[in-house]
């Protein structure tokens, strides 16, 4: 061979090897080394098939050999071939490979030339599970199609066992798995799981974050029992991306495999490229599903503002008129009387015409929210003053909070949260009840836990999932002809989720309403 000649394998990018008719590599460049994973030294005299095919495929490699030996082309022989090759280390490398022979002094000589195609092969795999998944949302005829579709699409191509669909329910207090690819042949046992909640295993874990989550190693990972079950199955693996738009997390798309072949960052951003593609579908369907939802509240939504608008209006009035006949027979504690009527009348309806307001900033996106450092405590015992005077009703009004609470949040649109809850829990109280306000910060200091508990009408159990729907108003106020709009919830909810927090409604011993809401305190 001539200087220049080694001089351009030793520099080739292509990897190259050469073998006798044993097998035996005679020839092994730098960049075989790379490929292969072994040095020059580690190679010469050792045998092709030994080195670098794997350990199912050497027998078929050895009479492939053979037949070349003998002098015949085979299968491989001036073709350009694909197979997995056998790394060092003891993992598969998809190559593509020449081999050619030539005969010399020393006898027939095999000449090979690889290259490494797992970017080219990821590439298509990346490719093709994408547009799987694209036609799988475009296509289906209703939500529970399209998970079903974009699990199988993901699961198959790119041959993951398990391939999880969750998503959040309306009210946020569960995740339902809505579709779930399981490889065949595999037992899930005691893995499979339709139900969690925000927070718990994988899915929720990834929903309750908004970010990411890899679990390189789940039967090491303690924080979950579902890991541990999932270990148990075999799986070593697990991804969760989110499904989200930016603005809110609809739910989690979660794989679990044996091992993972492609490195963390290019999985995670084909991963999480596909999860804003379905989060984008599941926004849309909601848009259509809310459409016609609010077709079917129309009506109610109608008689609801008719009747909210027509009581007050018609206290204003009833009582502007009675002022105007009799106002120099009125006493001046009559007088004081009737404007008080008329004030109060008129407060309720400019409430009702900002939390409508309010609905429509909400639904167009465009609710502002101005954080700034704020004290919470201050905010609730201002929202408490405000309610100081309960003519007729003889609340006990208790207020557990530390002297100053400070966080990073929207100070007038807390205080609207705070007007919401409480003014919920005097009217839906009846007289001689109690309501407490509590407020604190953890020991890190981190997140602060605020509740909001009365003893009054409740909320029956079954009930409790609808609460923070739009318009969506308790038997139990209903049955007791308490007026109200159904509105408070839904933009307490929305305030609490744009500060990054959470509003549920705890259990409760006893007849009686808790709420409690979590903020995160410093900047998120
Ligand atoms: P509104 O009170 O104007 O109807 P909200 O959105 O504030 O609207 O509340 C929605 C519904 O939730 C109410 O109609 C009522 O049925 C129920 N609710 C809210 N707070 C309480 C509470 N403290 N006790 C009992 N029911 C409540």
């Amino acid at each position: 061979m001539l200087p220049e000649q080694s001089a351009v394998l030793a520099a080739a990018m292509e990897a190259y090897l050469a073998f006798d008719t044993t097998g035996r590599l005679v020839a092994w460049n730098p960049a075989a080394e790379t490929t292969f994973g072994y040095t020059q030294a580690q190679a010469y005299g050792r045998s092709v098939e030994e080195l670098i095919v794997a350990p199912g495929q050497r027998a078929a490699a050895r009479a492939e050999l053979a037949i070349l030996a003998g002098g015949r082309p085979g299968r491989s022989l001036g073709r350009r071939m694909q197979f997995c090759a056998w790394h060092a280390d003891g993992h598969e490398v998809p190559v593509e490979m020449t081999l050619t022979a030539t005969d010399g002094p020393t006898g027939r000589v095999f000449h090979a030339f690889a290259h490494d195609i797992t970017i080219a092969r990821r590439a298509g795999r990346f490719a093709a599970a994408e547009a799987a998944v694209a036609r799988g949302l475009a296509e289906a005829g209703s939500s529970t199609a399209a998970a079903a579709r974009v699990v199988e699409a993901l699961g198959v191509k790119m041959g993951w066992p398990v391939t999880e669909l969750w998503v959040v329910d309306d009210d946020r207090q569960l995740l339902t798995c809505a579709a779930r690819h399981v490889e065949p042949g595999r037992r899930l046992r005691d893995f499979a799981v339709d139900v969690l909640e925000p927070g718990v295993a994988l899915p929720g874990r990834v929903c309750a974050g908004g970010s990411p989550i890899w679990i390189p190693d789940l039967g090491t990972d303690t924080r979950s029992v579902r890991s541990r079950a999932a270990a148990r199955i075999g799986l070593r693996v697990a991804i969760g991306v989110p499904l989200t738009t930016g603005r809110q997390v609809h739910g989690a798309l979660c794989v679990y495999g044996d091992r993972v072949e492609d490195p963390e960052d290019t999985l995670l951003g084909l991963l999480s490229g596909l999860a804003a593609q379905i989060g984008q579908y599941v926004e849309r369907r909601r848009a259509e599903e809310l459409a016609i939802e609010l077709a079917r509240t129309k009506d109610e939504f109608l008689a609801m503002v008719t009747h909210e608008l027509r009581n007050p209006l018609a206290a204003i009035t009833g009582t502007a008129s009675l002022l105007d006949d009799e106002l120099d027979e009125l006493p001046p504690d009559e007088r004081r009387h009737c404007l008080q009527i008329i004030t109060r009348n008129a407060e309720r309806l400019s409430v009702m015409a900002e939390d409508l307001l309010d609905l429509a900033r909400l639904e167009s996106g465009h609710l502002a929210i101005n954080p700034a450092d704020t004290d919470l405590a201050d905010i609730i015992r201002q929202a408490l003053d405000a309610v100081a005077e309960q003519p007729g009703k003889n609340l006990t009004i208790t207020a557990r909070l530390p002297e100053h609470l400070e966080l990073y949040a929207d100070p007038s649109r807390l205080r609207q949260v705070a007007d919401n809850l409480i003014s919920n829990a005097i009217k839906y109280t009846p007289a001689g009840g109690t309501i407490t306000v509590t407020a604190a910060a953890d020991e890190t200091g981190d997140t602060i836990t605020w509740t909001v508990a009365d003893t009054g009408i409740g909320i029956p159990a079954a009930e409790r999932p609808r609460l923070f729907r739009r318009f969506y108003r308790a038997s139990t106020a209903l049955d007791q002809r308490i007026p109200g709009t159904g509105l408070g919830l839904v933009i307490a909810r929305t305030i609490v989720e744009r500060h990054h927090g959470t509003i549920t409604l705890s259990d409760h011993l006893g007849p009686g309403t808790t709420f409690t809401i979590e903020l995160p305190a410093k900047p998120q």
